[in-house]
């Protein structure tokens, strides 16, 4: 087998075909907003309103949308490895639910799930795909007020590292898929996967501006070049 574990870091470019904007399009959402009134712990504390407002805003938009043929095309990659003794772990930036909808079965959520709630005060998480507001009760501990959407604000530190970091270090071939590579610490995996020995790749629109560190790049839409890429790897597999 070419690569038995292989570690994917998706980003915004993956989703974009589906239709949710990347936070560098212009006139996208993240355009329309300021980056830390919305998506801070000082913002949230200064008006929890307007930033609960802000993300159910987003997770109506996400009800809306299909997971595309880069999603799709990972689930098979996923299975395809599986099935051979090997591995694929699917790392995600974004707070989509569109790689599990697209058929990936284990997927590593390290800025959070838009389609979960968490209690500021507790810590209680639970599935909850309505709209959020000051007035919600926390089931667990009972407060109110504190329930805010499951995603990783400015300053806070990422989900699930000591899982990705091990994942990481265990693949390879690492994949960066439809990413900027502009947020810490996932701008730095590729930097981890280089010292570890692994090959890099990375499938984006156009080369990002990190492309010098990857052996590998492929240009074009997620949607073709993802799957045109899955589909070589399995033809390579057996
Ligand atoms: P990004 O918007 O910074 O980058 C998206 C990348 O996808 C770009 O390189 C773009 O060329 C590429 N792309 C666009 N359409 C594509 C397509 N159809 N096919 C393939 N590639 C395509 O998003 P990111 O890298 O996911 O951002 C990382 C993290 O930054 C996010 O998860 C988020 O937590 C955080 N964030 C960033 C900002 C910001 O303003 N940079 C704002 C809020 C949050
Ligand atoms: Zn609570």
């Amino acid at each position: 087998m070419l690569a038995k574990n292989i570690f994917i870091l998706t980003g915004a470019g993956v989703s974009a075909e589906s239709g949710l904007s990347t936070f560098r399009d212009k006139g996208g959402i993240w355009s329309q907003y300021r980056l830390e009134e919305v998506a801070s712990i000082q913002g949230y504390e200064r008006n929890p309103s307007f930033v609960l407002d802000f993300y159910n805003m987003r997770r109506n938009t996400h009800g809306g949308i299909e997971p595309n043929a880069a999603h799709v095309a990972l689930a098979q990659l996923e299975e395809a490895w599986s099935a051979r003794g090997g591995s694929v772990t699917l790392c995600t930036q974004n707070v989509d639910n569109l790689h599990e909808r697209g058929g990936s079965k284990r997927v590593l959520h390290m800025h959070g799930e838009i389609a979960k709630a968490r209690c500021h005060d507790c810590g209680a998480l639970a599935p909850y795909d309505g709209d959020l507001s000051v007035n919600l009760g926390c089931a667990a501990c009972g407060r109110t007020g504190g329930m805010r959407p499951h995603v990783v604000w400015f300053g806070e530190t990422p989900l699930l590292m000591d899982e990705i970091y091990e994942a990481l270090s265990a693949a390879d071939l690492f994949v960066s898929i439809g990413t900027s590579g502009n947020v810490y610490p996932a701008a730095g995996f590729v930097a981890a996967a280089r010292a570890a020995g692994m090959p890099t790749m990375e499938i984006n629109l156009e080369a990002s501006e990190n492309a010098h560190l990857f052996d590998m790049g492929r240009y074009g839409k997620a949607s073709e070049q993802v799957p045109a890429w899955v589909t070589e790897m399995v033809a390579l597999a057996d």
